[in-house]
């Protein structure tokens, strides 16, 4: 069976997740610093702060830019839930505005327009990995004074174009805080596993807190972090001025983060060539639509988590279940990714939305199939995924 994700272990990796083993720190020691070191390297941010998975990291983001009970967080409906549930976590209103037609990412026209004035923050997706249109949605969130979150689990290394520029995913000034997953199936692994990224050194003092219950010792730095009292000095006093969570990760996890970081380029150019072989085979095919970038120059910057195909099932007279029934018959596993978010029961319940209220991502979703992509597939295993997706596509 060919999964629509796969992590890619080595023995490097394994090696290195056995010496931490052996070590004499199991959860927060050295190597959960190195790791950040490291990673923030990679995306070109100042600070990074590792979490446990990325929905912890997405929470602490809505915590660091004072979402309150009652604001409003603007979404794209095109994503995992986490990016939603983070801000209800906050006692927040997700909510959602339609995407692009063309990279399937929030649309910031969609949001210039559908505006509401109690909106703390805007939580940018970089769905499959194409980064949003940071500088447009960045434009009109800081206009209106809302924080920039970019929710960058799709798009761990990814890059951009802009004004004839690169830029870091993680580290332009359009976003202020960036969060990356490294969740098995995504393009980097530590088990689970999360990174919050930020420029902003009050951001970053206030999430390494909260990731331990808001505590904060007297050797530590308290920029933005209230008024610690220090009744006692000593390096064994500790204080909690704000209620946080165990949010941390393992040393384990990021030893096997740290071997995986050495492999990241390795596996964004074979995730690459896989997407440039799928967009060759499919794009004369009818009934299907290749992924577009928004910005052509793009294709040697974008990290592809996801394919995703637009496919007329209606045109080939079967459903998608039927399709997929049939290309898992011959050992292909596709997903589809995502349902709306704003059509899920919970959301439907607590927040009254309907069919309607993203039109276009709804359409996306009825024709949205994600094929397999990850960087241990086989030549063999990408012609097969073709020739099974051809044979399924072509009007008889
Ligand atoms: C995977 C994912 C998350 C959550 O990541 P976890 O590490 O599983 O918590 C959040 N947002 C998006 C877009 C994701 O794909």
């Amino acid at each position: 069976m060919i999964p629509y994700g796969k992590q890619s272990i080595d023995e490097a990796d394994i090696q290195a997740v056995v010496d931490a083993l052996r070590s004499d720190f199991l959860t927060t020691g050295p190597r959960v610093a190195e790791f950040e070191r490291r990673f923030s390297e990679a995306v070109g941010a100042k600070h990074a702060i590792a979490v446990c998975n990325a929905t912890a990291a997405l929470h602490l983001a809505m915590l660091v830019a004072e979402v309150r009970p009652g604001d409003r967080v603007v979404t794209s409906p095109n994503t995992f839930l986490a990016s939603a549930n983070a801000a209800a976590f906050a006692g927040a209103v997700p909510d959602f505005v339609d995407i692009d037609p063309v990279s399937y990412n929030l649309c910031p026209d969609a949001l210039r327009q559908n505006w509401k004035d109690d909106t703390k923050a805007v939580v940018a997706v970089d769905y499959a990995g194409q980064a949003a249109d940071m500088p447009a949605l960045a434009a009109v969130a800081r206009t209106n004074g809302a924080v920039v979150i970019e929710d960058a689990c799709h798009a761990v290394a990814g890059q951009f174009q802009h004004e004839e520029k690169t830029w870091k995913i993680g580290g332009h000034p359009w976003a202020d805080l960036t969060t990356f997953s490294f969740h098995p199936v995504k393009t980097m692994t530590t088990g689970e596993g999360g990174m919050l990224v930020t420029n902003n050194d009050q951001y970053a003092a206030r999430a390494r807190a909260l990731r331990t219950h808001g505590m904060v010792r007297s050797s530590e730095n308290f920029d933005g972090l209230g008024d610690p009292s220090f009744e006692e000095r000593g390096p064994w006093y500790y204080e909690m001025q704000h209620l946080g969570y165990n949010y941390r990760i393992t040393d384990l996890q990021c030893a096997l983060g740290l071997s995986q970081i050495e492999r990241l380029e390795a596996f964004l150019s074979r995730r690459r060539s896989i997407v440039a072989e799928y967009n060759a085979a499919f794009s004369d095919i009818q009934t299907i639509q290749t992924p577009r970038l928004r910005n052509p120059a793009d294709a040697s910057l974008t990290s592809w988590h996801l394919y995703t195909l637009q496919i007329d099932f209606d045109a080939l007279t079967t459903t998608r279940t039927e399709f997929m029934r049939r290309l898992h018959e011959q050992g292909v596993g596709t997903q589809v990714l995502y349902i709306p978010v704003h059509l899920q029961p919970w959301y439907r319940k607590m927040f009254d939305y309907r069919v309607g209220k993203c039109p276009v991502a709804e359409r996306f979703y009825q024709r949205a199939l994600s094929l397999p992509l990850y960087p241990a597939m086989s030549d063999q295993d990408v012609q097969h995924v073709i020739g099974c997706v051809t044979r399924l596509s072509v009007v008889a």
